[in-house]
Formats: C-alpha cells, sequence, structure tokens
C-alpha cells in the first residue's frame, strides 16, 4: 500500500490557562505516533508526527494567545476555550471572527470546549457552543485534556479536516 507524508501547520489558539499546553502535551504522547519518532534527536515538542489509515503526517502546533502575532500560511486552526470560564468563551468567538471575517480564512477550524470535567463549575452550555461552531462552520469537540478525553479524537478529526479541505471528495 502507498505511504505518504504531509506537513501541517496549525496553531492553538485560546486564551490564557484554557488547556493549550495540556492540550498539546496530550497530542505529544498520543498512540498515533509514528514509532521512528522516539528518535531523540528529532524531538521538537510543537512537532509530532503521526500514523493514520497508513498515511504519515507532521503536525506542527503553534500556541498562541493572540493569532494576530502569527503571519505564516496555516492549514488548520484549533480554537480552545473552557467551559469554567465564560470570557475564554467571548475571546474564542473574537478568535472565529478574526479568522473567518478579517482574515476571510477558509481553512478548517475545530472550535474546543476543554476542562469538560469540570462539571459542577461549568459557565458554558452546549448548546451556545453548537451555535458558535455553526455560525463560523466549524467542527466542535468536548475534551478534558486532564481525564484524557476526546483529546485523540480531536487530533485524528483534525487531520481529517485538513485532508478534506485539500483532497475534498
Ligand atoms: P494554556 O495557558 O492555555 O496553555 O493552559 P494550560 O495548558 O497551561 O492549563 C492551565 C491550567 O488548567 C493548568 O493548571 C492545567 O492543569 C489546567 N487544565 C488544562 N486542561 C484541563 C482540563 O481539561 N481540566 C481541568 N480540570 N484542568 C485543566
Amino acid at each position: 500500500s502507498s505511504y505518504s507524508t504531509g506537513y501541517y501547520r496549525v496553531p492553538i489558539i485560546g486564551a490564557h490557562g484554557v488547556g493549550k499546553t495540556a492540550l498539546k502535551d496530550r497530542f505529544m504522547n498520543s498512540e498515533y505516533m509514528a514509532p521512528m519518532l522516539s528518535d531523540i534527536d528529532e524531538f521538537d515538542e510543537n512537532k509530532l508526527t503521526i500514523v493514520v489509515d497508513n498515511e504519515e503526517s507532521t503536525m506542527e502546533f503553534i500556541d498562541l494567545s493572540s493569532i494576530k502575532e502569527y503571519d505564516r500560511p496555516t492549514d488548520a486552526h484549533v480554537v480552545v476555550f473552557s467551559v469554567h470560564d465564560s470570557d475564554s468563551f467571548t475571546q474564542a468567538h473574537g478568535f472565529l471572527q478574526h479568522l473567518r471575517i478579517e482574515l476571510d480564512s477558509d481553512r478548517p477550524i475545530i472550535l474546543v470546549a476543554n476542562k469538560i470535567d469540570l462539571v459542577r463549575k461549568r459557565q458554558v452550555t452546549k448548546e451556545d457552543a453548537l451555535q458558535l461552531a455553526k455560525e463560523f462552520e466549524c467542527k466542535y469537540i468536548e475534551t478534558s485534556a486532564v481525564l484524557n478525553l476526546k483529546v485523540d479524537e480531536l487530533l485524528v478529526g483534525l487531520l481529517k479536516q485538513i485532508k478534506l479541505k485539500l483532497n475534498p471528495e
């Protein structure tokens, strides 16, 4: 079977404290990680090579608390807020507006509701988050970086969205 590689640049955008670093750390320990990357000389804490469906892909994650800092080409965006911080949801709205309207980006965006383990402290409802995702044509997923819930699904879903955009069926 064929074996191809791709290189994708993906900013992770969100307010301070929403779990961007924690999510990225989980990505770096994903079960999809290509075994050859255990070579310590190759290690870069922002780059991850994974194998999904026999295809190797390298993703470079760029941690941003403001998208305005970044002016290189990107393949997709992850916009994160914390469900126990309504300010971070307001900021996520602002980031989506900036990407879709000011930058006119048509790249895949995944809106991530992180910290869903904090059930009793939840301030942002799923309905409101889904509404925002729909308004800006994003995929939506709820994760917990601390409990490692849906983090692999986020990673694989992200790759799927990038590939769909490049090779629409
Ligand atoms: P960043 O500023 O967006 O990079 O956020 P960090 O990854 O540094 O996380 C900020 C704080 O939130 C840390 O204390 C993390 O342990 C905590 N945190 C991150 N993800 C989760 C989560 O899913 N659930 C809970 N309860 N805490 C989290």
